[in-house]
């Protein structure tokens, strides 16, 4: 696996990928990677010729710096993890060349950005954006995947690129989830014991809500009511938004169908959890997915 640091340096590699014929998958992340990371790399990998992985924790998509400062990394395990799962370029960008004194331009992507985990986070939406771009250009992707889990954030990267014509296929994948549910994330790694195991809770309320869709259910009230009641039944719980949206314009629906998600956010501890699930037959993962390509953090460390 090569490691790119300079921005010139990654647009020539990509250059000359292209200049032979092969085709380059992208799957940007902010580290302290994951399962869930991994089956983006697989895709990615099904899609094209050569896998680039950025690891980038992008100051300006925090809109709290304590967040920043406590985001988990572990750079020497990461490296091992996609070493392992046969990535053929690590992108490693540096901040101070990714935003060069009087950076001045951001990508906003209105209305997408307003709902959900907007209002709470304000700013991040064009920080994900910006960078999103910015990187499309620096690596000239011709396939990025992103994962279901940030649903909020896949409908905002494919409105950008169809938006600025952007040559660029987007590619989303279901959200792979711990044994017990919880959708495995980066963040997990900050929540205590007992609120590892509080944690699958979200998911389980989730279901309900699905199940009762499923069973003729159709009105939005009566489905949040069930997955809300079973959050608020721990006070460890605070939520921040439970919503039934239209999976694509990601605004409330009064009357669910095939197309919507049920979206949640909810702190536990200090940590801030987001999940989705769509209330269509969801596209479930093979227990086995990526198992070929699997590395354990603990083992990374060791590789
Ligand atoms: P992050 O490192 O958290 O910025 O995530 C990088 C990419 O991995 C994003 O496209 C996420 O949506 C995706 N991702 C994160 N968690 C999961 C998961 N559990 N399943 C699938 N994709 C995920």
């Amino acid at each position: 696996m090569k490691t790119i640091t300079g921005i010139a340096k990654m647009q020539e590699f990509s250059r000359q990928l292209h200049a032979g014929g092969l085709t380059v998958g992208f799957v940007p992340t902010m580290g302290y990677l994951h399962d869930g990371h991994l089956e983006l790399v697989r895709r990615a990998r099904t899609e094209c010729d050569t896998v680039v992985v950025s690891i980038f924790v992008n100051p300006t998509q925090f809109n709290n710096r304590e967040d920043f400062e406590k985001y988990p990394r572990d750079l020497a395990a990461d490296r091992a993890v996609l070493e392992h799962a046969g990535v053929d370029v690590l992108f490693l960008p540096e901040a101070s060349e990714v935003y060069a004194p009087g950076a001045a331009t951001h990508v906003h992507v209105a209305a997408l950005g307003e709902h959900l985990c907007g209002p709470t986070r304000p700013g991040h939406f064009d920080g994900v954006a910006t960078i999103v771009a910015a990187l499309f250009n620096m690596v000239m992707p011709d396939v990025a995947v992103f994962g279901e889990k940030d649903w909020q954030q896949l409908q905002i990267v494919r409105r950008m690129v169809k938006d600025l014509h952007l040559p660029v296929k987007v590619v989303g994948v279901p959200t792979l989830r711990e044994s017990d549910g919880l959708a495995m994330s980066s963040r997990n790694a900050r929540l205590g014991e007992n609120e590892r195991r509080l944690a699958p809770v979200i998911h389980r309320a989730l279901s309900l809500a699905v199940d009762a869709y499923r069973s003729g259910e159709k009105r939005s009230s009566t489905l949040l009511a069930l997955a809300r009641a079973a959050i608020e039944e721990s006070p460890a719980f605070r939520i921040d938004y439970l919503e039934l949206i239209d999976g694509e314009a990601l605004t409330p629906v009064e009357t669910a169908n095939d197309g919507s998600v049920v979206a949640v956010a909810a702190f536990l501890g200090g940590v801030r959890l987001i999940d989705n699930v769509s209330l269509a037959r969801p596209r479930a993962l093979d227990a086995s997915s990526g198992a070929d390509i699997r590395m354990r953090r603990e083992d990374a460390h060791h590789a």
